[in-house]
C-alpha cells in the first residue's frame, strides 16, 4: 500500500507552531515510507479564509522545509463534489433533511443539553416536506453498536454509536460543513493515514460514519496531543510567540526550530539532543509520538538553537545574516565578517542579536559614539595610544600582539583589567565583545590603529 498523508490547515490566520509540527509528522511519515504528503487549504469558510493566511501557510512550510511537491489542493475547488455526497447519502437514507426552524432548533439543544441526549432531529423519522423550505441535511448516525479507533497515539478507543449527535453535513445555504468536505476530500485523494491535533479525536469518531456508509476505505488515524506551555496549560500567546513565521523574524534558523518542534512530541530510544533531517527521516514512526502533551520551552530551543548556529558552516550563517540585514560588503568587510563570526555566535541564542556587532566590524571608519564610553576614551587616551604605538612596530600575528599587550601591562605593572575593557570600547564600541586578540588580529592593521592612535 502506498502511504499517502496531507496537512490540511484552513487558512484563517498564521501557522501556528501546533499546525507545524502536525505538518512535520506527516511529511516525515510519508518520506519514510516512500509515500505521498499533500498540502490541503481547507478554505471553505469564505469569511475567515485569507489569502494572507494561504501565504503564510505557504511560507511557514517552505522554511521548514516541509512543503508538498505535489500540486496543493484548495478545498473550496471540491465543493461540488461534496454537496454530491451529501444527496447521495441522503438518497441512500443514510441522511435527512432537517426542516427545524431557529427556534425549533434551539429548543432542541436546550433539551438534548439539560437530558445529556445527542441531538436528533424529529424530522430522522419523517419523511413528509415541510412548509418551510429551508433545510439542512443531518447524517442519521446508528443508533446501536460502538464505533472503535484503532490510533496510533489514543490507542483503542471505544464509542457507543448512540452518544452520537446527527451531525449537519449540508448548511440551509447549500455549503457543505467541514465533518463532510474533510471527509470526502480525504477519500478522493487517497488519504491512507490521518495525522492531526486531538482536538480532532472527537470528529473520527462521527467522520467515520460517512466513511462506514459509502463503503469507502478507512484511513488509520494517529492524533497527536497539542503543545502545552511550560505552565502545563494550552499554548497561547502569553507563554510566548505561537506563530511558527515569529521565530523566523526572531533569528532562529529553519534547523533549529524543526529540530525542536519535532522533539515536541516525539522521541526515539536513540538518545539524541538534535535530530537532523535526513537521520529522522529513516528513524520516524508514529509508535513514537508521545501519549502526554508536550510543554513548549523557549529555553530548550534557545539551547538547541546556539548548537545550531555554532555547528553551521560559516558561510551559511554570513548568508543568512547578509540577506536578513541586507548587508553589501566589499571583500575586506566579508573578511572580517566571517572571521570573527565563529566567535560572536558563541555569544549568542539567536543569529538577529549580532546586529549590535555590525558596525564596529563593518565600518572601517567605525568610532564610539556612546557619550558614557567616550569619556572613558578620553580618560584613557594616553594607554590607547601607547598601545596602537606598541601595535604598530609588531609582526601582525595573534602571538605578537599578544605578547604585546602582556609586555605593555607588564612593564606599567598594572593588570589585564586596567587595559582590556578599555581597549575593547575603542576597537568595538561596547565592553562585551570576543577576545580582544582576536579582535585586534581580524580587524587588521589599519583598522585596529586608526581606532587605538585617535585623538579622543
Ligand atoms: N482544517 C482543520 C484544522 O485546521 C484540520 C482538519 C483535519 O486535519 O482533519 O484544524
Amino acid at each position: 500500500m502506498k502511504i499517502v498523508t496531507r496537512f490540511a490547515p484552513s487558512p484563517t490566520g498564521y501557522l501556528h507552531i501546533g499546525g507545524a509540527r502536525t505538518a512535520i509528522f506527516n511529511y516525515l511519515f510519508a518520506k519514510k515510507h516512500n509515500g505521498k504528503y499533500l498540502v490541503r487549504i481547507e478554505d471553505t469558510d469564505k469569511k475567515r479564509s485569507t489569502n494572507e493566511a494561504v501565504d503564510a501557510i505557504h511560507d511557514g512550510l517552505n522554511w521548514l522545509g516541509v512543503n508538498s511537491s505535489e500540486k496543493i489542493i484548495y478545498q473550496s475547488k471540491n465543493l461540488e463534489s461534496h454537496v454530491k455526497v451529501a444527496y447521495e447519502l441522503l438518497e441512500k437514507g443514510f441522511a435527512y433533511k432537517c426542516f427545524l426552524n431557529p427556534e425549533e432548533l434551539n429548543h432542541l439543544r436546550t433539551k438534548s443539553r439539560e437530558n445529556g441526549i445527542p441531538i436528533k432531529s424529529p424530522w430522522r423519522n419523517n419523511n413528509s416536506i415541510s412548509e418551510n423550505k429551508e433545510f439542512v441535511i443531518r447524517l442519521k448516525m446508528p443508533l446501536n453498536g460502538t464505533t472503535t479507533i484503532n490510533d496510533y497515539v489514543q490507542g483503542k478507543v471505544s464509542v457507543k454509536n448512540e452518544i452520537l449527535d446527527d451531525m449537519i453535513i449540508l448548511r440551509s445555504d447549500k455549503t457543505p460543513t467541514y465533518m463532510l468536505s474533510s471527509v470526502v476530500d480525504d477519500n478522493k485523494m487517497g488519504i491512507t493515514h490521518i495525522i492531526r491535533g486531538d482536538d480532532h479525536f472527537n470528529n473520527a469518531f462521527r467522520q467515520i460514519q460517512i466513511i462506514n456508509f459509502l463503503k469507502w476505505d478507512k484511513p488509520l488515524y494517529a492524533h497527536i496531543p497539542l503543545i502545552h506551555g511550560t505552565d502545563g496549560s494550552k499554548l497561547s500567546k502569553r507563554h510566548g510567540a505561537t506563530n511558527l513565521i515569529d521565530y523566523h523574524n526572531m533569528g532562529y534558523t529553519s534547523e533549529a526550530m524543526f529540530s525542536y518542534l519535532l522533539q515536541l512530541g516525539w522521541t526515539t530510544r536513540d538518545d539524541e539532543d538534535d535530530y537532523e533531517f535526513n537521520k529522522v527521516v529513516k528513524l520516524f514512526a508514529l509508535e513514537n509520538i508521545n501519549k502526554s502533551p508536550a510543554k513548549f520551552d523557549i529555553k530548550k530551543l534557545n539551547n538547541i538553537n546556539s548548537r545550531y548556529l555554532n555547528n553551521m558552516d560559516t558561510n551559511n550563517i554570513y548568508k543568512l545574516i547578509i540577506e536578513r540585514f541586507e548587508l553589501i560588503l566589499n571583500i575586506h568587510q566579508e573578511r572580517r565578517l566571517k572571521s570573527l563570526l565563529p566567535e560572536l555566535l558563541k555569544r549568542v541564542d539567536v543569529y538577529v542579536d549580532l546586529k549590535d556587532d555590525f558596525e564596529w566590524i563593518i565600518e572601517d571608519n567605525f568610532l564610539c559614539k556612546d557619550e558614557n564610553k567616550l569619556k572613558q576614551l578620553k580618560e584613557n587616551n594616553l594607554m590607547i595610544n601607547e598601545i596602537g604605538d606598541l601595535l604598530k612596530n609588531c609582526e601582525w600575528t595573534k602571538e605578537t600582539i599578544d605578547h604585546c599587550l602582556k609586555t605593555y601591562i607588564q612593564e606599567k605593572s598594572i593588570k589585564f583589567k586596567d587595559v582590556g575593557p578599555i581597549i575593547r570600547i575603542a576597537l568595538t564600541g561596547k565592553t562585551n565583545s570576543p577576545d580582544l586578540v582576536s579582535i585586534i588580529y581580524e580587524l587588521g592593521c589599519t583598522i585596529s590603529l586608526n581606532r587605538l592612535n585617535y585623538n579622543y
